[in-house]
């Protein structure tokens, strides 16, 4: 199949999209927290927490970060512990570890502040070229395309770009687009017109072109090619895991590990607990997991019941168990800074990937109803 992935409009398409999608944005914009005053740290935190989540989701967690942290001085001055627990909820938990470590820069580096310089961006942990792009466009109002999942859609569609979604040559198509369209000074409009066009009107599933104010510049809306642009991409395989977990308790107290630092939902605490063979069942596997990774040999266990969840291209059965041990805490475990004793009272406290949250929520439940 040939592709297409110049942008090709007219001087004079050009200036009629532009036009179009900032007279719109003046009207129809999404009123937004960071876009009051485009104050940088703000813009950056709202640029990470949107990375992978609706805005919907995540406006009670950016207000709720606002108020603990106003600025990156404040988050390289917390706890290790502290930052994941604003973060617990949210999902893809690498991006709170990364705020931390790109704050500590910031407070080294650059006075605090966000640096107003993509080069120096892209250098910060959890900063890929789009995020640079959105912080430089919207904080600074410089010249950088910021094409987001909304924004490549619309391009897509108006482009009639046929490379399936995910794929490089589509992002680099876009890239491109967003560049050459980009009308030079108003990139913060622009930039965020894209977004706000893709999420109220150019939607993934039933584009509202009848509304659109670019529709006469579309060229899948011309050939009746909505609903087939984007190309999709090819479903990723999805793995079925099962997993199991156990709540120890033992004089007022459970056992909780912290997970390692690369890998899926690093710097977050959980039950320790690990995968179920094949061929093993769910009881058979901890014990002997218990046993190999904490020397502890777990005595009888009751089903807390059993979790299901997802991440990513992973389907996830977590069985949890309730194991009431018997004898002094101390010398079961070698505590330190990686395994802890935690009072019943401050299980809240630490932060817990939501399956062990909905785990150690069943176990609290069930403590209040026995007395
Ligand atoms: S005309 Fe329809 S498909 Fe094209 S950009 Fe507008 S809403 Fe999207």
């Amino acid at each position: 199949m040939a592709h297409k992935d110049t942008f090709t409009k007219s001087p004079t398409e050009t200036g009629t999209l532009r036009e179009g999608l900032l007279a719109w944005f003046g009207a129809n914009s999404r009123k937004l927290p960071w876009r009051e005053k485009y104050v940088p740290y703000q813009v950056w935190i709202s640029e990470i927490m949107l990375q992978q989540t609706r805005v919907k989701t995540m406006l009670p967690y950016y207000h709720r970060w606002m108020a603990r942290f106003p600025d990156a001085a404040s988050i390289a001055r917390a706890s290790e512990d502290e930052v994941p627990r604003f973060w617990e909820g949210l999902g893809y938990y690498a991006r709170a570890g990364n705020i931390g470590k790109a704050a500590r820069i910031m407070v080294s580096d650059y006075g605090g502040e966000v640096p107003p310089d993509f080069d120096l961006l892209r250098r910060l942990p959890g900063i890929g070229r789009y995020t640079a792009g959105a912080i430089m466009s919207f904080a600074f109002n410089a010249d950088y395309p910021a094409a987001d999942a909304n924004a490549g859609r619309i391009f897509a569609r108006l482009l009639d770009i046929d490379h399936p979604s995910g794929s490089k040559e589509f992002a680099e198509s876009v890239w491109r687009a967003a560049t050459d369209l980009l009308p030079r000074g108003r990139s913060r409009e622009f930039n965020q017109a894209l977004m706000d066009l893709g999420s109220m009107v150019c939607s993934a599933k039933e584009p509202s072109c009848a509304q659109c104010p670019v529709s006469g510049c579309c060229i899948a809306f011309r050939k009746g090619l909505t609903a087939l642009r984007p190309v999709k991409a090819r479903k990723a395989t999805v793995t079925q895991i099962v997993r199991a977990a156990v709540v120890m308790v033992l004089e007022g107290r459970v056992l909780v590990r912290k997970r390692p630092e690369s890998g899926l939902m690093p710097h977050l605490w959980e039950l320790p607990g690990g995968e179920v063979p094949e061929g093993s069942s769910p009881e058979q596997a901890i014990r002997r997991i218990w046993a190999e990774e904490l020397c502890i040999r777990l005595g009888p266990l009751e089903s807390l019941g059993v979790i299901k969840h997802s991440h990513t291209a992973f389907r996830v059965m977590l069985h949890a168990f309730l194991c009431d041990g018997c004898g002094p805490a101390s010398g079961w475990a070698e505590t330190g800074p990686r395994l802890r004793w935690v009072s019943i009272k401050e299980l809240e406290k630490p932060a817990f990937p939501s399956a062990h949250r909905r785990i150690i929520r069943a176990f609290l439940e069930r403590l209040a109803a026995s007395s």
